[in-house]
């Protein structure tokens, strides 16, 4: 792992119980092969060095979003902490949904936050699919035992027999066919003999189970479908309740976290690899499955199929979109791995379901960028200054530090001319109250260079102002002696018009409009903000390098980057990623 920790280790209920099972030694007798596999494979292993094993385990059918981020700094965060390993693991057990490009920008995401699933020689970077067969393997031996058996009611008749929160389900009348029948038909259903939903593999548990999950729950479905790993080779899939167990015993997982949906469920989970344990199959100690809160983030939606909504419908660019939650859409908008890393590390982990406000996400953004980012001036909304006693040929050089956190650090220089852009809301004709900047009379200072008496300014027939005039004061220049003997209450930005480079400038603001926009059965297209992004073409101090992906603060503005996909130096495209504070409230 490479990632140092961002914030001092906070303890909390999953902490405890590693400590706990490092003291009481439940998996130091744990062999490791190197590779996952049956016990047949862990036992020619050694003892593992790993002192814990975690996984972060993403269905590759989307693309990664701030929630899994979560589960990523968690899952690989206990890792580094305990020097133990987490394996990347793609659950790719439902053939239909699921592709090889989700993939890849699964592993770029991971990547970028910062994570490895490298530990020593080993790089366990593993997909549910290889283990398909070993799964197979198992299911057979289950039947053979007796544990397993092939129902051929319709997933309705089962759904109907499955019983109710208060009623026991009732046994299906192929639940005691003998093992050589359901063995015979697995294999046929293996070998494509069956169609879909025809008939399925069903663990024999217990239709009476107070636990609905224990009853009877399918492990195999016949889906005559390609697979984007193993093509055509399979037409029956394991359902992830029982491929997921299994993953992470054959994987040797000590501490395996999901969240809290899967608690009804942890029941079949420890009955599965106890079964698979008993039949030889699996060597212990087995993986225990541990369930933490989901994060709940406001203003976003994070479901998959809701994101993939907004995609595919057009309500924004693609997954990068920088309004959306999605980790491609929070790089793009600015957001640093170290913010996200920090947001979490914030969050903490409980098991109690909390909605996290936005405002949290945006904060750590702020604190990861301001000691940090470099600083340059930049005009989003122009107004012309005209310094009318200033000689029109002359050029003031002027400078400033690149970061006022260092103020001996690296300096920008940018000149100072008769004509400069400003913000339009800097100048007010007639001032409302505790107006301090440009106004008819007022001195200003303009910021790393002189003071200003502002003398008036000039509209247009529509009575638009599109000038403004002003004075300047010679001996009043920043960093000069005697600069500060003239006191002024405003200090306004500026670039000079002849040297500022054009840019396109986006100001996103949050994709929604209420703070939960899926809450209940409310249609969340409804709650899109309209205004999401506006774009303006806005002026840079000069020297300012928009390369892809490089991030400032514009003094008094906010944080913003240069588009990654669209910004090239010779023409800005520049996303302001948030403003310097929270102006949502
Ligand atoms: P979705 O419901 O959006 O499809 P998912 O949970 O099915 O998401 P997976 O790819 O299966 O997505 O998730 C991979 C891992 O990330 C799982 O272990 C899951 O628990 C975790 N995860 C997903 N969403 C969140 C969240 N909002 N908070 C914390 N962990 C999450
Ligand atoms: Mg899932």
């Amino acid at each position: 792992m490479s990632t140092d920790s961002d914030a001092p280790i906070v303890s909390n209920f999953l902490r405890t119980i590693i400590d706990n099972d490092l003291k009481s030694g439940r998996y130091a007798q744990r062999l490791w092969a190197g590779r996952p596999g049956p016990a047949s494979v862990r036992q020619q292993g050694t003892l593992d060095p790993a002192r814990i094993r975690t996984r972060f385990p993403p269905e590759p059918n989307g693309y990664l979003h701030i929630g899994h981020a979560k589960s990523i700094c968690l899952n690989f965060g206990l890792a580094r902490d305990y020097q133990g390993a987490c394996h990347l693991r793609f659950d790719d057990t439902n053939p239909e949904k699921e592709e090889d490009e989700y993939v890849q920008a699964i592993i770029e995401m991971v990547h970028w936050l910062g994570f490895d699933w490298t530990y020593g020689t080993e790089t366990n970077c593993y997909y549910a699919s290889d283990y398909f067969e070993v799964m197979y393997q198992f299911a057979e031996a289950l039947i053979t035992a007796g544990y397993a058996y092939v129902d051929e009611q319709s997933a309705e008749e089962m759904r109907q027999m499955r019983g109710t929160l208060t009623q026991a389900g009732s046994n299906s009348p192929w639940r005691d066919r003998p093992a050589d029948e359901s063995l015979g038909l697995l294999r046929a259903m293996r070998a494509g003999e069956h169609p879909d939903g025809s008939m399925a593999l069903r663990a024999r548990i217990d239709m009476a189970s107070p636990n609905i999950n224990m009853r009877d729950p399918v492990l195999y479905r016949i889906r005559h479908a390609t697979h984007h790993r193993t093509g055509d080779d399979w037409c029956i899939y394991p359902m992830y309740s029982w491929a997921h167990p299994v993953e992470d015993a054959l994987e040797g997982i000590t501490h395996s976290i999901c969240t809290l949906e899967f608690e009804d469920q942890r029941p079949y989970y420890d009955w599965i690899l106890a079964r698979l344990m008993e039949l030889g199959q699996l060597a212990p100690p087995l993986p225990r499955q541990y369930e933490f809160a989901r994060l709940n983030l406001s203003y976003v939606v994070t479901s998959k199929r809701k994101l993939r909504q907004l995609v595919d419908e057009g309500h924004v660019q693609g997954w990068d979109d920088p309004r959306l939650p999605t980790l491609a859409g929070l790089r793009r908008r600015g957001y640093t791995p170290a913010s996200i890393r920090l947001f979490c590390d914030r969050l903490g982990v409980s098991k109690a379901d909390s909605r996290i406000d936005y405002s949290i996400l945006e904060q750590a953004l702020r604190d990861d960028l301001d000691p940090s980012a470099p600083r340059a001036v930049a005009v989003l909304d122009p107004l012309r200054l005209v310094i009318t006693n200033f000689p029109d040929d002359q050029i003031e050089p002027c400078v400033a530090p690149v970061n006022p956190h260092e103020p001996d650090g690296a300096q920008r220089n940018f000149p100072f001319t008769r004509e400069l852009w400003i913000e339009r809301e800097d100048f007010q004709e007639e001032p409302q109250r505790k107006y301090f900047r440009l106004y008819p009379g007022n001195l200003v200072r303009l910021k790393y260079g002189y003071i200003v008496r502002c003398t008036g300014c000039t509209k247009d027939e529509q009575g638009n102002i599109i000038e403004v005039q002003a004075e300047y004061l010679p001996d009043t220049k920043s960093g000069t002696p005697g600069a500060n003997a003239v006191k002024v209450k405003g200090t306004i930005t500026w670039i000079s018009t002849a040297h500022a480079l054009a840019a396109e400038i986006r100001l996103y603001d949050r994709l929604f409009s209420v703070a939960h926009p899926d809450a209940g059965d409310q249609d969340f297209l409804a709650a899109i903000n309209p205004h999401s992004c506006h774009t303006v073409q806005g002026w840079l101090e000069p020297g300012t390098q928009a390369s892809p992906g490089a991030t400032w603060q514009f003094e008094r503005l906010g944080y913003f980057v240069a588009d990654r996909i669209d910004s090239r130096v010779d023409r800005p495209i520049i996303n302001r990623a948030i403003t310097l504070r929270d102006s949502w409230a």
